[in-house]
């Protein structure tokens, strides 16, 4: 349980976050409940890199990061949080340094392995929120489907070439999850290299990092049923609305069980 003083807000964190503590839509009890929030990112590459930048600026007090990839030197283009004397090195290692250097006052998490659904199923519950930012298909499937079960909200995001979509699915009955979008993988499920340039990856992950400041604040409207979608080459942003499909063979099932709370 975590206690009164535990959230209070030191010296040191009310000017280290003043900027965002003038911000009514946040204030102190939105930047204690930032700083008391547990969150769940899995993938520290071109997408994490962001991500995990600014929810350590912001000061979201744990933070537990799973990739189970080593730092190669074509990583270097996107994967804006690593350094390049680390390559060869665990890219969740090579992440908590330049976390830490940025803010050390909070709980970095390190799992340098890759999330089965056994071990999400096991370690889902205890985050308040769990980002996806990964570049398998499988992975993103199982997660989905995993956070639909255990009514955990989840922020999906991804690229292709110079587009971009980011989507939040809602424990909530009506929210659609990525299966109502995509029932199926649409592409073969073996990684295939494709062309990236880093600001693809770099708008997804800090899309998501505002979703997730946002639900930890209890703040503004969130991306449910709503999926940001991007072309960079046309320089276009497209807001497309995502309705639950009653068929979805993941979440549509669920939403007939009463929750237990
Ligand atoms: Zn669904």
């Amino acid at each position: 349980m975590t206690t009164h003083s535990e959230t209070e807000l030191t010296q040191d964190e009310l000017a280290r976050y003043r900027r965002q503590l003038i911000l009514p839509e946040i204030g102190p009890e939105g930047q204690q409940r930032i700083k008391k929030a547990k969150v769940l990112v899995i993938g520290a590459g071109g997408i994490g890199s962001p991500l995990l930048l600014y929810l350590a600026a912001a000061g979201i007090g744990h933070i537990s990061i799973y990739d189970h990839d080593v730092l190669d030197l074509t990583n270097m283009n996107r994967q804006i949080i690593h350094d390049s004397g680390n390559v060869g090195v665990p890219k969740v290692q090579s992440a908590e340094q330049t976390l830490n250097r940025l803010n050390p006052g909070l709980h970095y998490e390190l799992h340098a392995e890759r999330l089965t659904r056994e071990t999400a199923l096991s370690i889902v519950p205890q985050y308040d929120i769990v980002v996806n930012a990964v570049d398998n298909l499988d992975t993103r499937y199982m997660l989905n489907d995993v956070c639909v079960e255990l009514r955990k909200p989840l922020v999906e995001g991804s690229i292709f070439h110079f587009e971009g979509q980011v989507m939040l699915i809602s424990p909530d009955e009506d929210s659609a999850c990525y299966r109502c979008v995509y029932p199926e993988p649409q592409e073969p499920p073996k990684k295939q290299e494709f062309g990236v340039i880093g600001v693809t990856p770099g708008i997804v992950g800090t899309l998501q990092a505002a979703e997730v400041l946002k639900y930890v604040a209890g703040t503004g409207r969130s991306l449910k049923n709503r999926m940001i979608y991007f072309d960079l080459l046309s320089a276009s942003f497209r807001e497309i609305e995502l309705k639950p499909d009653p068929d979805c063979p993941v979440c549509s099932k669920l939403k007939q069980q009463p929750v237990l709370l």
